[in-house]
């Protein structure tokens, strides 16, 4: 009989630190349990997977079951002079998983260094940092189909993975428990990207003129440890709001006003724009209301200063949401999952 636990506090289980309860939690340890979890009637109302509550929101006291995922193992699965395919299961911790390969100099992941959750997670949102995301490694995401327990597999090309989107996160929404991924590593010849943020300069800052995958996930833990509110003594989510992508003749009759507005090449003839710069011209940056608030130096991330509320901060976030619409007629999408 699995140990299912009721009434669990889950402030520990969310990098925004806020206060909810959920009725019913069980630690997923073993892939083997998910059959006997999926007999239990509790599996047959609302459910969630949770893996490091890094990029999740609760809003109210969760009325069901709370899985979360704590699959460990990593397992090669091939290997040739130049390149490692490597299974991980879902649990692990993303960024100790990025140690372990910069430990043996397998390049792929470094750019995407120190970001909180863990693996399973990754490809739901493909999550990418400093000009690289998870869907340039991906060889496959495994998983089982929550309705029917079925094993599934999904190759790159079938993940459907755009910016911060896959199709985990669009037609499988809740459809699917990601259980482990496979990822193609280098060995030798790796293709680093430097030019994104400040790699270059911290690289030279720090006198590492031989590039090497060490190098650059040091540079990006730096950069990253002086840029981003630290969870574990702030809460934060990391960025609340994706980039918004406009056409690119919206973006210019913005221009036309906002001269200085940064802007990025998209596919085909969109151009994305900062939602950071779109906040703080509406004065958000650095603004506190009570518990909550927009970091001072980073105005994509909300932060909780200790007792703040998920209704606080999404309230903050709509209100955000509204100044920004009002005053570029652009609407932000939020990153965060709210539940
Ligand atoms: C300080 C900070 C910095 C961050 N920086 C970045 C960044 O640079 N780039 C970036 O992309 N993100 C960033 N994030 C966001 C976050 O770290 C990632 O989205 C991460 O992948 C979330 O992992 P998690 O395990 O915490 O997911 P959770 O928050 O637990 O879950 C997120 C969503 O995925 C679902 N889910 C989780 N695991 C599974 C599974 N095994 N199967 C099916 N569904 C699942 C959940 O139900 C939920 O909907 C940052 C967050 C913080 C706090």
């Amino acid at each position: 009989m699995l140990a299912i636990e009721e009434n669990v506090s889950l402030l520990p289980y969310n990098s925004f630190g806020v206060a909810a309860m959920a009725s019913s939690f069980f630690h997923l340890k073993d892939i083997g349990q998910f059959n006997e979890l999926m007999n239990m009637p509790v599996f047959n109302g609302p459910r969630l997977i949770l893996g490091g509550g890094s990029n999740i929101l609760f809003t109210t006291h969760y009325p069901g079951l709370i899985i979360r995922n704590e699959l460990q193992g990593i397992h090669i699965l091939e290997e040739t002079a130049s390149r490692i395919l490597v299974s991980v299961a879902s649990g692990e911790s993303w960024h100790d998983f990025v140690m372990h390969c910069v430990d043996r100099d397998w390049g792929g992941l470094e750019n995407l260094s120190l970001i909180p959750g863990t693996v399973g997670a990754a490809p739901i949102q493909n999550i990418g940092a400093y000009g690289v995301e998870i869907s340039h490694a991906i060889h496959e995401v495994h998983g089982i189909d929550l309705s029917t327990g079925r094993e599934v597999a999904y190759s790159r090309d079938e993940c459907g993975f755009g910016y911060r989107e896959s199709v985990f996160k669009g037609r499988l929404k809740e459809k699917i428990f990601v259980s482990s991924v496979t990822l193609s590593l280098t060995k030798n010849n790796h293709h680093f990207n430097v030019h994104y943020g400040a790699i270059e300069e911290m690289l030279r800052k720090d006198g590492r003129h031989m590039l090497s995958v060490r190098a650059i996930s040091d540079a990006v833990i730096k950069i990253r440890q002086s840029k981003l509110p630290d969870h574990h003594t702030l809460g934060n989510a990391g960025s609340f709001f994706k980039n918004p992508t406009v056409h690119a003749s919206r973006a210019e009759a913005i221009k036309k006003e906002f001269s200085e507005m940064p802007s990025y090449p998209s596919d085909n003839h969109d151009v994305k724009i900062p939602a950071a710069w779109l906040i703080e011209q509406c004065g958000w940056k650095g603004k506190r209301i009570n518990h909550v608030g927009v970091h001072a130096h980073q105005a994509l991330v909300l932060v909780n200063y200790g007792g703040g509320t998920g209704v606080e901060i999404l309230t903050l976030s709509q209100q955000i949401q509204q100044s920004v619409s009002e005053k570029f007629s652009i609407d932000l999408v939020p990153e965060v999952n709210i539940i």
